[in-house]
């Protein structure tokens, strides 16, 4: 890949789809700055359960993205044998809630190929032999072999890493840095302090903030961001490899000896106050301590260690927005949910249209402008579209 623009790209938001950005417009040849506003990793990459999966029932063009994140993933655990500290595809299981059933998810799957395994009690112990099988739904669960999680700070650490060793320049803490827009083009970043970093393309990769960065350069992105959390527990003394996907909790193990849970139920429990502040009651706390331990061969006696809550960026209509922004030159961004597993597919394509010029037909479904925004925002309707619950 030759660069045939770019020469300085500068990528704000150092969560995991800055750094992948950051990275391969690096190794792509480009000179790179990255900002972002604390330290790496400190927004929703630092709290998510960051299961590695394109389960249940997508648009054809969404399945077949996360495929290749988790074909990126694959890549990279063979490229980095020492992440397999923190990438892992031991596999992940799911089953339904009560008077609900899988069936129809399980047969989809299967008809598309992905690789899904009915698993009935008797089957639990040989499968899954950390999953408390009295735990499953009467009818079974489904097991997804080739499913798995990685650790995003981790995962952060290392692409940064290889953008640092390709030229790359890293501003932490540079505070709420915003795109400086003159004449309908993006020239660069201003930073926290007001200091001025002049950029030939910018990426906007600020999580949850994009809607509104974008709102105050006149552009609308319908936006259906939740406040969530997730729980750390402190170690535990029982092997923990597949990733839990339940009605009443979702569990993954932590390099360190962990587990990172969460629920649905539990995130709307979160408490926002009138200054934005989120509160997470301690019954939520004490409540996904239970139903994990309950899911869990043994049922071991679990303990918070700390919980994380912030936002979880989604999108109005659940799918990536990706690629340039139509209306402001050389502008370009990243918002989506399931960033994890997005997060080296969705790097790669990006840092390789700004580099070539091309945009991605992979990306083609997921552009900004299929909302018909990039528009005024009083030309928005508002309401029009539902949040989609998805990882
Ligand atoms: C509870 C939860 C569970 C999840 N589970 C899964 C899952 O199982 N599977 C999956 O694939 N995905 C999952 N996700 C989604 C995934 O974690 C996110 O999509 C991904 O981490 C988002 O990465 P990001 O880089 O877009 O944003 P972030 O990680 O939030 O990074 C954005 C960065 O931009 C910085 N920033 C913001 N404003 C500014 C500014 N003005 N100037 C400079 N810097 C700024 C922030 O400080 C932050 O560091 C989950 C998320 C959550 C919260």
């Amino acid at each position: 890949m030759s660069i045939t623009q770019p020469t300085h790209v500068a990528v704000i938001g150092g969560g995991i789809l800055g750094a992948s950005t950051a990275a391969h417009l690096a190794r792509g040849g480009a000179q790179v700055t990255l900002v972002t506003a604390g330290s790496l990793g400190d927004g929703a990459s630092g709290r998510s359960i960051a299961w590695l999966n394109s389960s249940g029932d997508r648009s054809a063009e969404y399945h077949y993205l996360r495929l290749l994140g988790l074909d990126r993933y694959r890549t990279w655990s063979v490229r980095h044998p020492e992440s397999r500290e923190y990438l892992r595809f031991d596999g992940a299981m799911k089953w339904a809630a009560q008077g609900e059933t899988f069936g129809t998810t399980f047969a989809f799957e299967r008809a598309g190929g992905y690789d899904a395994i009915w698993v009935d009690r008797a089957d639990v112990a040989e499968i899954a032999p950390d999953v408390d099988p009295d735990a499953l739904a009467d009818e079974g669960a489904i097991f997804n072999p080739g499913e798995g999680w990685v650790s995003l700070p981790d995962l952060i650490a290392a692409l940064v890493d290889e953008a640092v060793a390709h030229g790359a320049r890293v501003v932490e803490h540079a505070g709420d840095a915003r795109v400086d827009v003159q004449d309908g083009e993006a020239t660069g970043v201003i930073l926290g302090d007001g200091k001025r970093l002049p950029a030939d393309r910018v990426v906007l990769a600020t999580g949850a903030a994009v809607p509104a960065h974008l709102a105050a350069l006149g552009v609308m992105v319908p936006d259906a961001t939740p406040a969530a959390f997730v729980l750390f527990t402190d170690p535990v003394d029982v092997e923990v490899k597949t990733v839990l996907n339940t009605p009443r909790v979702a569990v993954r193990p932590t390099p360190d000896g962990r587990l990172v849970l969460d629920a649905d139920w539990a995130e709307k429990s979160i408490v926002v106050g009138d200054d934005g502040s989120l509160t997470v009651p301690e019954e939520s706390v004490q409540g996904l301590l239970d139903e994990a331990s309950k899911v869990l061969a043994g049922n071991p006696r679990l303990t918070a260690q700390r919980v994380g809550a912030g936002l979880k960026p989604i999108p109005g209509d659940g799918d990536p927005v990706v690629g340039a922004v139509p209306s402001i030159g050389n502008l370009f961004t990243l918002f989506t949910h399931s960033g994890a597993t997005l997060g080296l597919i969705l790097g790669e394509l990006l840092a390789e249209e700004i580099l070539t010029g091309s945009p991605s037909p992979v990306l083609r479904t997921f552009r900004l402008d299929r909302f018909g925004a990039d528009t005024a925002p009083e030309t928005v309707p508002t309401g029009a579209w539902a949040p989609v619950p998805q990882r």
